[in-house]
């Protein structure tokens, strides 16, 4: 399984707009963040997580040119405003499966009601093939590959972390519930959300990040989401050697 960080920033992206910070200014690429989205490639399957509102942009850098699926993480802006641009792919592939907890569908189908309907004439339009995942209902995708979902805590708002056979994309939470945590154990790779070094409302700070995966163990862990506080030559120096800020462009296998 390979695994393509599409974007690693938090929602503003970094640089983020009229900032004049340490990091916004920093010329090196490992602090230049587009929105958190990940493609994953296991035996000429390929998933995309989050159509993000750079999605256009990352989809041409990696030079994306089919899609099995998109996994929806939530629907906030950042991880779903890209989702027109799947029309590329529809042209030449036809309809796409969207997956998504059903809250994030109730929000998705009020945001791009002109998707689900129509009523204006002209215009091309997203296909896609809506399915509703549920907390720990595993099923199989694609070529061999077991999808998970798990329901962690966004704030308030429940979010969906995936486990994608010995891989799990965990992004934008602040607690783990106890059964999610058993379901992101014996992990090769964790990818898991932090948003800053200092604590943070409704995401992970380093600290808890940290401790997390301290308890979960996996055999390597990268921190995305990440903002202008971090600033990748600087405080990658604070990690333990099996935990790495991700990096836009960055691939794993
Ligand atoms: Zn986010
Ligand atoms: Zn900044």
């Amino acid at each position: 399984m390979k695994l393509t960080f599409l974007g690693t920033g938090t929602s503003t992206g970094v640089p983020s707009i009229a900032c004049q910070c340490e990091t916004c200014l920093s010329d090196d690429p490992r602090d230049k963040r587009l929105r958190v989205s990940i493609l994953i490639e296991h035996k000429n399957t390929k998933i995309l997580v989050d159509t993000s509102s750079d999605f256009r942009q990352q989809a041409l850098r990696a030079k994306i040119n089919r899609l099995d699926a998109v996994f929806i993480t939530h629907c906030h802006v950042d991880h779903v405003f890209g989702l027109d641009d799947i029309r590329p792919l529809n042209f030449r592939h036809g309809a796409m499966g969207v997956y998504a907890n059903e809250i994030a569908w109730k929000d998705l189908r009020r945001i791009f009601q002109y998707v689900f309907e129509p009523t204006h004439f002209g215009g091309g339009l997203p296909k896609l093939i809506p399915h509703t995942v549920v907390h720990n209902s595993p099923f199989s995708f694609g070529n061999d590959i077991s999808v998970t979902p798990l329901e962690v805590i966004h704030g308030r708002l429940p979010v969906v972390a995936y486990r994608f056979n010995d891989f799990a994309y965990a992004t934008d939470l602040k607690i783990i519930p106890p059964d999610s945590m058993d379901g992101l154990r014996d992990l090769e790779v964790l990818v898991l959300d932090c948003v800053r070094i200092k604590t943070h409302s409704t995401h992970l700070c380093l600290e808890e990040a940290l401790a997390i995966i301290e308890d979960l163990k996996p055999k390597r862990a990268f921190l995305t989401h990440l903002n202008h506080d971090i600033l990748y030559k600087r405080d990658a120096l604070l990690l333990p050697d099996n935990v790495q800020f991700a990096v836009d462009e960055m691939t794993v296998d």
